[in-house]
């Protein structure tokens, strides 16, 4: 019997500007499961931000910082050597990694420091993961002037040593947080922690596209710059859009990027790619649609690394800064939606992608950004060379060598 094939989910009528609703909802998603204290300081930054964002001298201010001091926009590239080693698809890279601080990070950062300098506020906190965010914070706040404290993960620390130094070089006070599995998690936890108290002066820049309404919302609108530029470089060098576009995963900040502009071409295939870490087995990933459920976790409902009874599960990759339990709302919308799929690559496969990228282009890319990287080698490799793909350089790897170096060479003692 045939059945009636279920219309590609990517076609469905979308209308990006409908979400978050009002309270900060993305369909069941999202939302603001936060204690009462909290209240009232979400929803002043909520109106503050919503009149900014109206505000022509603030987007003129933000564009400014955007030009001068981080270097923007960044170059759309063509890929010709891995196109022509792949022999398939032709391969577009959006260099978020050449801009200053080293990823897309700043995008949201200055958005955000601009907003709290607006708002009144003299103090700036942050969670890091990578220490991406943690730079990219302490460097406007030094720019702006601002105090500013960085909560970090013990673990991330030993994994991102030079960010941490960075990070102090530009004057930020670096709070290492030894709780729980002493990543990502728990430094959110401990910039809660210290917002809650210290909130009338204090603004905290969340770094991804995650947490309670409205970070969700202003961290997606702040890197939205990510697929506008995309949308005219690729129509200036390739003469038409894209047929695939792909990012890594963390929270989904760059992903979301990237993607919003185009939600509403219903052609154009959009691939988030996860932290497979060792494999999907509990503890060992961070593919969070590979092995999660829905719940809530630092305010937000979404997919969720968890076990049976709602503890949040142990998370591992490779790389700090996709090494979370939870996923941005927007991303567990869009996933419901079918309109954005989500792949994963795993620790090996992304170390592969990392030394075939430095080799083949010469640029040394992320291990985050090298999630994405494997994942558009997989489908390159897949399509025809009429075919496009894009996929986003979240940010460069040059935090990431001594790591890799240490990861690659341990593989070597171990096969040998
Ligand atoms: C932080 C980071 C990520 C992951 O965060 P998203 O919010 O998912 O983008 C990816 N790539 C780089 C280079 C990062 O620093």
């Amino acid at each position: 019997m045939a059945l009636p094939s279920t219309p590609t989910a990517s076609k469905a009528v979308i209308d990006r500007e409908a979400y978050p609703d009002a309270r900060g909802h993305f369909g069941e998603f999202g939302g603001m499961y936060v204690p009462e204290t909290l209240m009232t300081p979400l929803q002043d930054l909520t109106d503050a931000y919503l009149e900014a964002k109206e505000d022509p001298a603030f987007r003129e201010e933000l564009d400014m910082y955007l030009r001068e001091f981080a270097g923007r926009p960044t170059t759309l590239y063509f890929a010709d050597r891995l196109t022509e080693a792949l022999g398939g698809a032709q391969i577009y890279f959006k260099r978020e990694d050449l801009l200053h601080t080293g990823a897309h990070k700043i995008n949201n950062a200055l958005g955000q420091a601009l907003l709290a300098k607006r708002m009144g506020k003299q103090r700036i906190i942050a969670e890091t993961g990578a220490g991406q965010h943690g730079i990219a914070t302490a460097s406007i706040c030094a720019k702006l002037g601002l105090e500013c404290v960085i909560y970090m993960g013990a673990e991330d620390m030993r994994r991102q040593a030079l960010n941490v130094y960075r990070m102090r070089l530009c004057g930020a006070e670096v709070r290492g947080v030894e709780a729980g599995q002493k990543t990502l998690k728990e430094a959110v936890n401990e910039a809660m922690r210290d917002w809650v108290t210290h909130v009338r002066h204090t603004h905290y820049i969340l770094g991804s596209a995650l947490g309670c309404h409205p970070f969700p919302m202003m961290v997606r609108d702040f890197h939205r710059v990510i697929g506008e530029e995309t949308r005219q470089q690729i129509l200036e060098k390739a003469g038409r859009l894209p047929d695939e576009m792909i990012a890594c995963v963390g929270g989904g900040s760059n992903a979301i990027g990237l993607f919003f502009e185009f939600l509403e071409e219903p052609d154009i295939r959009l691939i988030g790619v996860e932290a497979g870490g060792r494999g999907i087995r509990q503890g060992e990933h961070a593919a969070r649609f590979a092995g999660g459920k829905i719940g809530v976790l630092q305010g937000c409902k979404t997919w969720i690394l968890q076990t049976g009874d709602g503890q949040i599960e142990l998370t591992h990759s490779v790389s700090a800064g996709l090494d979370y339990a939870a996923i941005g709302p927007e991303h567990a919308f869009y996933e419901q939606m079918g309109r954005i799929e989500y792949a994963y690559a795993t620790d090996e496969e992304a170390l592969d992608a990392f030394q075939t990228l430095s080799r083949v282009e010469g640029i040394i890319p992320a291990l985050e950004t090298s999630h994405g990287v494997a994942h558009t080698i997989v489908r390159a490799k897949a399509l025809s060379p009429d075919k496009v793909v894009v996929c986003n350089l979240s940010g460069r790897g040059d935090k990431d060598v001594a790591e890799a170096r240490r990861v690659l060479e341990s593989m070597e003692t171990d096969s040998a």
